[in-house]
This record gives structure tokens, C-alpha cells and sequence, in this order.
């Protein structure tokens, strides 16, 4: 069974499922308010890369990950524009689905919205106030964060460091400044819903943990999100769970930030670039490739500078995927593992990559060893040894596949007309008719592609 790093444990330990052969996920999803940003594409593709890693190797894995359409930021952001919260959380979702599919990140198997769980969060709180766990305050219901005994496992410090450490507190009627929002009263002309309680909405923390018990059951296998989550978001989750006696995640982790221009990637720092615009410019294969040439759980540097590198990187995979006619694999759907035919050459390869994404999630070295396996593809072609060149071609092609990485090799790929285009390059150049073979190359450009020369002809590439 996979090794991962266990945020709750501080090390690295085998995932351990409730149930044989299943994996139960809940992923923290996006508050739907603005566009995805860069951050947002690497949290994606990481807990895609490991869903579709665990399904390749055969187990059942329940993907559950979550859409704020709730929150003080769609309230604002509707205000500003003075639209309906409805109108910007419509609009906002569909730049994240359509930037994820983009990404090729396959859809989670259930998507439940805050909106529609309202009911059961209202029942959590009032259990929670049955128990004296929550009290109320002038703005609302909270939750006293002392009544959880190991409160700040997570947060890797104990109680009273943590609250040496909170910022002042504002709201004189809270007990502490740990203590979080589970009911936030109406304000004039907010989104409401009524309850035992008076009309309100719920806070973010008590979402997630009704979202992921309802629909993954208690005791479930891994809580995942970014490191920026951990505390207090999952920590306030997690308390939450502890309090009502209910078991809740057996693992947590968590992955690093995205740094732009050395900075952590973050909107107050006003480099904000969205996920949408980078897609708008570059082959969405080539982020996931960067994202895969990094460890989860350190941080990545995104500029034009890396970008440009993995889409060098990802031309030459698409280059032995056209040489050796490969088929393009990890579309929607997710691989496994069992329809493989694994040769010699190919089962090396695949134990290697196993090896390393079996130990925490190790892309890198996954990563390294595919393109270490095109090398010795290619050179085994050149060489003659053509039928283990294919076996090894076609076993780093499902491997890629297995990390959602799509190798475009099959020119019906190409839409007509720019297959066309590359076909007549071709034979311009066969024929040492080099003027004509830059108008078509040309015309390619023209068409948005990156043309370059590779072993078995033009490849193109998105620019
Ligand atoms: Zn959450």
C-alpha cells in the first residue's frame, strides 16, 4: 500500500483503508467567487495524479471534493458587482470546471454544494450546543475549541501555544480567540436560512466536515487540501468531529504553495495570475508536467521560464508517442493498471515508477524515469530492437497515462487541416524544398502551434 506523509502524524506512514481494496477521499474544494489561480491547478492535479494513481493499481477509490457557494467573499464580490450571489457563484464554478477539465483532472465522483447541506450542518450545531460545545454569541453560534482535548494536532502545537500566539481578538464576547464561527447571524440583505437558532448561514469549517462524514461515512480514509488549510480550517473541521464522538479522516495531507517570481503565490500579494489565462497560453499537459516534476509537498516556482521547460519536456514524450504510433491515454476516464500487457521492458520500468509513487508520492523520480525510458526507447529503435523499443514506448505510454499525463503521438489527434499542414511540411522537406516547407510552417505558426523538427518529422506543439 502506498507510503504518504500523514500531516496529523508528522511522518510518512502506509495509508491504511477502512474498507480492503477501497480509498475514500474528501479534497477541499474551491469557495467559487473569483477564477482558479495557479495555486488552485497545482491542488488539483496533485490529489488527481494520487486518485489515479491508487485506481491504476486496482482499488476503488470514492473521490469527494467539495463547492463553496457560501462564503463572505461571494457576498462581497456580489455586492461589488450588484448581481445576485447566484449569478457570481454560476459564474465562477463554470471557469473552474472548464479550467480542470482543461487540466485533464477527472471529476470528482460526487461534488456536494454548502448550499444544499444547510439542513444537516443546522442538526451538527445543535448537537454540538446539546453537548455545550458551542455557545452563543451576539453574531452568532461558536465553538469552544478548549473542549477538544488534543485540539492543534494539526497545527502541531498545543492549545495554549496556539492561543499565546492568536491574533487579539475583536469580539469581546467570544471565550477565545481560537474559538470559530459554526453559525454567522444575517446581516441586512445576505444570503439566510432560518433556524432554532435565528436566520443565519453556516461557517465554513462546520461545511466540510457534514459534506465529507455525509457522504464518505465516518472513519473515512484521507482528508487532503493545501498546506494553507491545515490550520485552522482542517483543524476546526477535525474538532468538530472529535467533539461529537465521531471518527472522522484516518489520514491528512497536504501539499505545498506555488511561488511566483519567489513569492508565495497569493492574491495580497498582488501577483495573482489566474489558472484561466495561463491555460489561454500554454498546453494545460505542460502544467501537469510541472506540477509531476515536483514533490507535493514542496513548493513549486511557476514563470514562463519553468512553463517553457516542461512543454520542451512534454514535446519530446509527444515525440516518441508519434515515432511509435502510440494511442493517447488518461482522457475522462482513469487507467488501471490490470489492462496493461507488461514485456520485460515495460515491467522494469513500470516497478521503477511503482517504487516511487508508492514512497510519498515521489513524482519526481517517477517523472525521471519515463523520460530516462524515452532515451532508451528511441535508442533501441535506432538501433533496430524494434519490438522492444515498442514493448518499452508502450509501457512508459501507460504510465503517463496513469499519471493523467495524455502523450499526444496519434495525428488523428490533430484537427484536419493542421495535420494536413504538417504532412506537406514533411514532404517539402523531404523533397529539400526548404522555402516551401517554412510557409508551411508558417502557416502552423499562424495557426497557433510551435512547430519544431522532431526525429520523425514536425512536431507541434501548443504555444
Ligand atoms: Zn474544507
Amino acid at each position: 500500500m502506498i507510503r504518504l506523509y500523514d500531516s496529523a502524524r508528522g511522518s510518512v506512514v502506509p495509508l491504511d483503508p477502512r474498507d480492503e481494496g477501497a480509498v475514500s477521499i474528501y479534497l477541499c474544494g474551491p469557495t467559487v467567487y473569483d477564477l482558479p489561480h495557479l495555486g488552485h491547478g497545482r491542488h488539483a492535479l496533485v490529489w488527481d495524479t494520487l486518485r489515479r494513481w491508487l485506481t491504476f493499481g486496482g482499488l476503488a477509490v470514492r473521490f469527494v471534493s467539495n463547492v463553496t457557494d457560501i462564503d463572505d467573499k461571494i457576498i462581497a464580490r456580489a455586492d461589488a458587482e450588484h448581481v445576485g450571489e447566484d449569478e457570481i457563484t454560476a459564474t465562477y464554478e463554470a471557469a473552474w470546471w472548464d479550467a480542470l477539465d482543461a487540466l485533464g483532472v477527472a471529476r470528482p465522483d460526487a461534488t456536494p454544494h454548502a448550499t444544499a447541506y444547510v439542513d444537516q450542518m443546522i442538526a451538527l450545531i445543535e448537537r454540538l450546543l446539546a453537548l455545550d460545545v458551542a455557545y452563543e454569541c451576539e453574531d452568532g453560534i461558536y465553538f469552544d475549541v478548549s473542549r477538544v482535548a488534543d485540539y492543534g494536532l494539526l497545527a502541531g502545537q498545543p492549545l495554549e501555544s496556539l492561543r499565546a500566539g492568536a491574533r487579539v481578538e475583536s469580539n469581546p464576547d467570544k471565550r477565545s480567540p481560537l474559538d470559530f464561527a459554526l453559525w454567522k447571524n444575517a446581516k441586512f440583505a445576505e444570503p439566510s436560512w432560518s433556524s432554532p437558532f435565528g436566520s443565519g448561514r453556516p461557517g465554513w469549517h462546520t461545511e466540510c466536515v457534514v459534506m465529507s462524514l455525509g457522504l464518505l461515512g465516518d472513519d473515512f480514509d484521507l482528508h487532503c487540501g493545501g498546506l494553507d488549510l491545515k490550520f485552522p480550517h482542517h483543524e476546526n473541521e477535525r474538532a468538530q468531529a472529535v467533539a461529537l464522538g465521531r471518527p472522522f479522516a484516518r489520514h491528512w495531507a497536504h501539499h505545498g504553495w506555488v511561488m511566483v517570481g519567489g513569492e508565495k503565490m497569493s492574491k495580497s500579494l498582488h501577483n495573482f495570475t489566474s489558472l484561466t489565462d495561463l491555460l489561454a497560453q500554454t498546453d494545460a499537459r505542460a502544467y501537469r508536467l510541472l506540477v509531476l516534476r515536483s514533490h507535493y509537498r514542496s513548493p513549486i516556482e511557476v514563470s514562463p521560464a519553468t512553463v517553457a521547460d516542461a512543454e520542451r519536456a512534454l514535446a519530446r514524450l509527444d515525440a516518441l508517442a508519434r515515432r511509435f504510433a502510440l494511442p493517447a491515454l488518461a482522457g475522462e476516464g482513469l487507467e488501471v493498471a490490470s489492462g496493461v500487457v507488461w514485456g520485460d521492458e515495460g515491467l522494469a520500468l513500470y516497478e521503477t515508477v511503482e517504487a516511487a509513487m508508492e514512497d510519498d508520492l515521489d513524482t519526481p523520480s517517477a517523472v525521471a524515469a519515463l523520460f530516462e525510458a524515452a532515451t532508451r526507447a528511441n535508442a533501441l529503435a535506432d538501433e533496430g530492437a524494434t519490438a522492444r523499443a515498442t514493448e518499452l514506448a508502450a509501457a512508459l505510454n501507460a504510465c503517463c497515462g496513469a499519471l493523467g499525463l495524455r502523450l499526444i503521438g496519434d495525428e488523428s489527434a490533430l484537427d484536419a487541416e493542421t495535420l494536413r499542414l504538417v504532412t506537406r511540411r514533411d514532404q517539402a522537406r523531404a523533397q529539400r524544398e526548404w522555402a516551401v516547407a517554412d510557409r508551411y510552417r508558417d502557416d502552423l505558426v499562424a495557426r497557433g502551434w510551435v512547430v519544431e523538427d522532431g526525429p520523425g518529422g514536425t512536431v507541434v506543439r501548443r504555444a
